[in-house]
Parts: structure tokens; C-alpha cells; sequence
């Protein structure tokens, strides 16, 4: 028997996300984001079952490979750019087009040969402060991106919002702004929108739209999940109970006793831990289901294990499904009791986790 922990990636949810996400952005392109191996769920596999979507938008050109690989010719972005010239004959071998963002890189492509222009999405820090030209930079960057026979003069003009999580943010409307205004008369489509941006801030869809964890059925804004959004979970990671032990009151679970058993109660483990990517920091009560019920984890989630209180489950027993987010358990409520975001997650299962595709 392979070990019963999986993960099950839906490719309708896929599907149905990105068709919520042209419902919200009508007028908008979709760059569906696929870095981190499709945020945890597999790149080709996510690539191909988003296969609608008008670009893809990955981190490493090791990425793009892999999905001119796989034989997906949709146009593909290199979000945090090129870092070296020899990158740019690649860039053009697998025609992937570029972000740029940093001065050392306009002098890197007047340095790169004319044939087979290269299409370049200029991108403007309008005050998140990570990558990005400063307003007052981006004419100058603009023209001479322009006068490189290297580029192709169809330029995207692109920024990335710091929190459009919030939507009310009066940093977002400063960053709409100071876009806005840095762009004012340059041609070319402009791309301001994360996932966040889609479903909040419809003036900042604009030509393109760059959702990634919409697409995966997540979401970032606060107290919110992705269903609340009409997206699905495109991930459900689920395991079995492999025994179910009745410990007696006074007793105490796991790693550093860190949960005593108010009472003689069964418990039940569950072979899924820190080793399969699950968050080891959750603190007891966290939710799991068991079957379709939700039950908590109690003591400390060990490496290849966890402990559940089945004291609400008395039927439950070994082979029982157990199941640790998606339909029925969102990996939003995991994430917050692990005190972080639904993305990172799904980015942190391991390679030992079997994956099914449903
Ligand atoms: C990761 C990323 C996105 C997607 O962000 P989500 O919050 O997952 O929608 C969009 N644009 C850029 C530049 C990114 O790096």
C-alpha cells in the first residue's frame, strides 16, 4: 500500500477560478501565475488545465522551459526578469518575454543582438519598494527600452500593489495614483492587478490582470476565503487515521507533553506531518475533518504524524479519511492558525506526497 497521504489537484476548480476571474475582469487579459510549481499544485499540470489563460506568468526561466517542455505556446512572462546577459538568448530560444525592472538590464539588452526582438514589461515601483524604475525614472527607461533593436517596441507598463488585500487602502489608491501619473501619454497595455486587485479594486484591472492565488482558489484578503469569492479549492491534501488509542485522563500527547487529556478519550493519528509540508507551529485546535466532520489536532504535529481529539467521533476508526484543507476545511483557516497566508501552504508540500490529478 503507497502511503495514504495525497494531494488532490482539481482541474475544474482551475478552470472555474479563471472563468471567475474574466467575470470580474471582463475587459482584462489574463496572465494566469504559475511560479513555485504552480503555488505548490504543478506546474505543467496547472499550465495545462489553465490552458485558456491569455499568458503565464513565472519566476525562473527554468520555469519557461519546463512549459515549452510540456508544449504549452501560450505567451509566458518572466515576472522577476532576466539577472544575467546570458539569459537573453534563452529568452529568445524559448520566446518568453521579460519584466524589466532595473537599470543593470536596459544595459544588458543594448548589449544584446537585434535579431528576434524581445517583448519587455517595464515595471514601475509606484511604492511597494521591492522591484521596479522610481516614477521619475520611467520616461528615460521607456525610451530607451524603445530605441533597442534588441526590444520590441510594444512595451507593457506594469506595477505591483503592496496591499490590495485591504479594500480600502489608502496605499493602494496612492500606488494607483502615482501609476497614473508616471505613465500619463506613454503608449503600451498597462497591468496592475494581483488576485486581490481582481476581486477588489476593479480600476486597477486595466489590459492585463495577474492573478495567481485566485486561481488556486485562495484568498488573501483578511477573514475572507476564496469561496467567499465564488472560487473553488484547487488543492485538497488528505491522509488516513492509521490507529485510534484511548489515553486515559492526566495523560499527556506527543512531542514535549504539551497537551494533557482532560478525560479518558480516543485519539486518533493521522499520518501526515511537518515532513509532508503541513505547518508543525499550529497550536492545538486546529481544524481537520474526518470524513466530512471537523474534529481538532491536539500536541504537537511531528514529522510524519499528528494527533486528533476524536472525542466528538466515536465512530471514527483506522482507514478513516482525514482531511487537512480543501472542499469542507479551507487552507485559509489552517494558514491563520498557523499565523500565515493560504499561499505558503500549498507551496510547502514535499516531494514524498503523492499527487492525484481529479
Ligand atoms: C506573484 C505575483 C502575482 C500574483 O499574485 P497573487 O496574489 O497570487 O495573485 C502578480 N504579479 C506579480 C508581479 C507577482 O510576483
Amino acid at each position: 500500500m503507497p502511503r495514504p497521504t495525497a494531494a488532490t489537484i482539481h482541474t475544474d476548480a482551475l478552470r472555474h477560478n479563471l472563468a471567475q476571474v474574466r467575470q470580474r475582469a471582463p475587459r482584462s487579459r489574463v496572465m494566469a501565475v504559475v511560479k513555485a510549481d504552480g503555488y505548490g499544485h504543478g506546474l505543467e499540470r496547472v499550465a495545462r488545465a489553465l490552458s485558456g489563460a491569455d499568458a503565464f506568468g513565472v519566476a525562473a526561466l527554468s520555469d519557461a522551459e519546463r512549459l515549452r517542455a510540456a508544449g504549452l505556446s501560450q505567451p509566458i512572462v518572466l515576472l522577476s526578469g532576466f539577472d544575467a546577459a546570458d539569459d537573453i538568448p534563452q529568452l529568445r530560444q524559448l520566446n518568453v518575454e521579460t519584466v524589466v525592472h532595473h537599470g543593470t538590464q536596459l544595459n544588458m539588452l543594448e548589449q544584446a543582438s537585434a535579431v528576434g526582438p524581445i517583448r519587455c514589461w517595464l515595471k514601475i515601483d509606484t511604492g511597494m519598494h521591492r522591484l521596479g524604475f522610481a516614477p521619475e525614472e520611467v520616461r528615460d527607461a521607456y525610451a530607451r527600452l524603445l530605441a533597442m533593436p534588441a526590444v520590441d517596441p510594444d512595451v507593457v507598463l506594469m506595477n505591483h500593489f503592496a496591499s490590495s488585500d485591504e479594500f480600502d487602502n489608502r496605499q493602494t489608491r496612492h500606488q494607483l495614483q502615482v501609476f497614473a501619473d508616471a505613465t500619463a501619454g506613454l503608449p503600451g497595455a498597462r497591468s496592475l492587478a494581483n488576485s486581490a486587485a481582481v476581486l477588489g479594486w476593479p480600476d486597477a484591472h486595466a489590459d492585463w490582470v495577474r492573478p495567481g492565488g485566485a486561481l488556486y482558489g485562495i484568498s488573501v484578503v483578511g477573514g475572507t476565503t476564496g469561496g467567499d469569492f465564488g472560487l473553488r479549492p484547487a488543492m485538497t491534501l488528505e491522509t488516513r487515521l492509521i490507529a485510534v488509542n484511548r489515553i486515559r485522563k492526566g495523560e499527556r500527547i506527543g512531542y514535549s507533553a504539551t497537551w494533557e487529556c482532560p478525560e479518558d478519550m480516543p485519539v486518533g493519528v493521522a499520518a501526515i506531518g511537518y515532513g509532508d509540508g503541513y505547518p508543525r507551529h499550529v497550536p492545538a485546535g486546529t481544524p481537520v475533518l474526518i470524513g466530512s466532520a471537523q474534529a481538532q489536532i491536539i500536541g504537537r504535529v511531528s514529522m510524519d504524524l499528528m494527533t486528533i481529539d476524536l472525542r466528538g467521533h466515536p465512530a471514527a476508526q483506522p482507514g478513516d479519511r482525514v482531511v487537512l484543507w480543501g472542499e469542507g476545511l479551507p487552507v485559509e483557516a489552517v494558514a491563520s492558525a498557523a499565523g500565515t497566508i493560504g499561499y505558503e501552504p500549498v507551496c510547502s508540500i514535499t516531494r514524498r506526497v503523492r499527487f492525484i490529478e481529479a
